[in-house]
């Protein structure tokens, strides 16, 4: 799971963030509005955490710009104390949940959770850890790769990917998308990663004897298929 913060109180970010990853999602925090729907339109988060006053674009503006553009995102916003009329405002521009400022980490988390059910990937399991896609489980909690009794652990790079590629089942995912959602905009350095990840993943899957194969689109990327015969090239 991907999470963007846009908050522009560096110690709130900072906090929220340090919720997230103890937590186990990854994430990233803007300060800025308009670096933030700069973000958001990369197109590679699972949620969005929105401020309403914000320097350069407030939180209203970039939800309805993000919503018109068609972004599905979801998106809380986070509304400062007693503005009744923010909440109103931002469920009216399409945010689909609001968390007024102080809250506490429960508060968030159960929210976060609340809103990644509702969306395409959808964790279960006892603790909400566990993403069942084909013929396989990742655990969230354990970084652990499963088909029937037989696992693998994955690291946290080999995670980030499955994941996104086990939350997209049967898309394709463009190798410039993963690589921004795996390792950042700043590492350029690893975009060439991904095909060395893929070659990881697929070993892991082997072993594991699962049936859902990562498959090769020539020149595009590539997408999470469950084995009807085509081999995986
Ligand atoms: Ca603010």
């Amino acid at each position: 799971m991907k999470i963007l913060v846009v908050e522009d109180e560096k110690e709130i970010a900072d906090g929220i963030q340090a919720i997230l990853r103890q937590e186990g999602y990854e994430s990233d925090a803007v300060y800025d509005g308009e670096e933030g729907l700069d973000y958001i339109r990369t197109d590679v988060y699972d949620l969005v955490l929105l401020d309403v006053m914000l320097p350069g674009m407030n939180g209203f503006d970039i939800l309805k710009t993000a919503k018109r553009e068609g972004f599905k995102v979801p998106v809380i916003m986070l509304t400062a104390k007693s503005m009744t009329e923010d909440k109103i405002k931002g469920l009216d521009c399409g945010a689909d949940d609001y968390l007024t400022k102080p809250f506490d980490s429960g508060e968030l988390l159960a929210r976060i959770r609340a809103r990644l059910r509702g969306s395409g990937g959808a964790f279960s399991g006892a603790n909400g850890n566990q993403l069942s896609v084909y013929d396989i489980v990742l655990d969230q909690s354990t970084y652990k790769l499963s088909h029937g009794d037989k696992s693998v652990k994955l690291s946290h790079k080999e995670y980030q990917f499955m994941e996104y590629l086990m939350m997209n089942k049967g898309v394709i995912l463009t190798r410039d998308t993963i690589a921004t959602r795996v390792w950042g905009f700043d590492d350029e350095g690893d975009y060439n990663n991904t095909s060395v990840y893929v070659s990881f993943l697929r070993k892991k899957l082997k072993f594991i004897g699962a049936k859902a194969s990562i498959v090769t689109k020539k020149d595009v990327g590539y997408s999470l298929e469950s084995d009807d015969g085509k081999e995986a090239t």
